[in-house]
């Protein structure tokens, strides 16, 4: 029998009714045949809930036993589903991460995946059960002890389990019906995509759009798991297809650009007059590794006679207080005129993997932007995504206008 993952995320599953409707999605992919895994989430608001109740215990609080706090949210709705389903005349049975198992690394918080041992789900399968599986939990193998996956895990577990039990897709349910071209609060004509690539979503994910956990998308990238995101507030008997990512191959119609994204966690940090040898760059960019902090975009102005030369980049806003004490803190070795930054910027990408195909996909948009008056401070580009530095202040009028240059408007 052919298999499928369904996962539900928190508002989904948010109260014992809205878990009753999940019921009934997980009923019509039974009878259509399949056996199927599902992968659920806490009942939203839950998790913050549990943090929150951790964080007030001890601010310096231990790491496995936050994970043992937070872990529970998706016990009680893996357990809630299954008793809704047996209801309903389905067999099916809640699996903790511990219980399959998921094993982890040791990285409270944010365990990473190691392995998973399909041999008690399948056997779950050939006894005619749904499996009901916890989101967000596994277990660190030598440690016997409990991990979470990092917030919004829940989405990572499903396409891991998805990838070791051979399931022909990953369904994400969630409260949006798909994936749009950008956020349809700051362009109403924003369109829902049909299709989009392994890579332009990680890509889209990576930059902020907030619908799927990152990790998940390297995952369905590495084990081409085609994966959709759709909404459990449709009708169960009427739900849409939503959007599928998959590979480029089987997308027939792509677009040069498939969608435009935005991020106001930026912050610019530019030095001026530094003197231009060997080792500069070094000298700048290890503190800042050395410190967890994540440069992203990097420009560096070709020196003219005088032998100096100015560098501007970016980190996230967060680190940008951080970051700049760093370097004032090596202004001996590093030598620098002067520094100067900016928060109130952000970055808008374009991304397509059109582009690898296409000359002058980015001119376009600097033209554009030119005729809007808006300014741009640096650019970055890779094979597949250009991004631009501007003022916040013109974030929508950017995004309005990249939106319609590359015939991403809603008809
Ligand atoms: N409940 C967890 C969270 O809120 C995991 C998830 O929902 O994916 O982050
Ligand atoms: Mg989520």
């Amino acid at each position: 029998m052919p298999r499928l993952v369904m996962k539900f995320g928190g508002t989904s599953v948010a109260n014992v009714d809205r878990i009753r409707n999940v019921a009934r999605h997980v009923a019509r992919e039974v009878a259509a045949g399949y056996e199927v895994a599902v992968v659920v989430s806490a009942m939203s608001g839950k998790t913050n809930e549990l943090v929150a109740f951790v964080k007030d215990a001890n601010p310096l609080y231990d790491e496995a036993e936050y994970d043992a706090v937070v872990a529970s949210g998706e016990q009680v709705t893996s357990g809630l589903l299954a008793i809704a389903l047996r209801k309903d005349g389905i067999k099916a049975r809640s699996w903790q991460g511990w219980q399959i198992p998921i094993l982890t690394s040791d990285a409270h918080g944010s365990a990473r995946i190691a392995e998973i041992d399909g041999s008690r789900l399948n056997g779950g399968f050939a006894r005619g059960e749904v499996a009901v599986i916890a989101g967000f939990q596994g277990m660190h193998a030598e440690s016997g002890r409990l991990t979470t996956l990092g917030r919004g895990g829940s989405d990572t577990s499903a396409v891991a389990i998805a990838a070791a039990i051979g399931a022909e897709r990953c369904d994400i349910y969630t409260d949006v019906d798909g994936v749009y071209t950008t956020d349809p609060r700051v362009v109403p004509k924003a369109q829902r995509m049909e299709r989009v690539t392994f890579e332009e979503m990680l890509e889209m994910a990576s930059l902020g759009a907030k619908v799927l956990q990152v990790r998940s998308v390297e995952l369905a990238m590495v084990h081409r798991v085609p994966t959709t995101v759709r909404s459990s507030f449709d009708p169960p008997d009427a739900a849409r297809p939503g959007t599928l990512i998959c590979d480029e191959d089987d997308i027939v119609e792509q677009q040069i650009i498939t969608g435009i994204a935005f991020s106001k966690d930026e912050a610019q940090i530019t030095l001026r007059n530094l003197k231009d040898s060997p080792g500069i760059a070094a000298a700048i960019f290890g503190p800042l590794a050395d410190a967890n902090i994540n440069v992203d975009m990097i420009i560096q102005t070709v020196s003219g006679d005088q032998a100096t030369t100015d560098m501007t980049f970016t980190v996230p806003t967060a680190d940008y207080e951080r970051a700049r004490a760093i370097l004032d803190a090596q202004s001996a070795t590093i030598a620098f005129g002067q520094i100067e930054g900016a928060t109130d910027v952000v970055k808008i990408s374009a991304i397509g993997v059109g582009m690898r195909s296409h000359a002058g996909v980015a001119a376009k948009a600097f033209r554009a932007l030119a005729q809007k008056g808006i300014n741009i401070r640096a650019i970055t580009t890779s094979e597949i995504k250009f991004s631009v530095l501007i003022d916040a202040a013109y974030t929508e009028l950017a995004v309005r206008t990249l939106h319609s240059l590359y015939g991403l408007d809603q008809a």
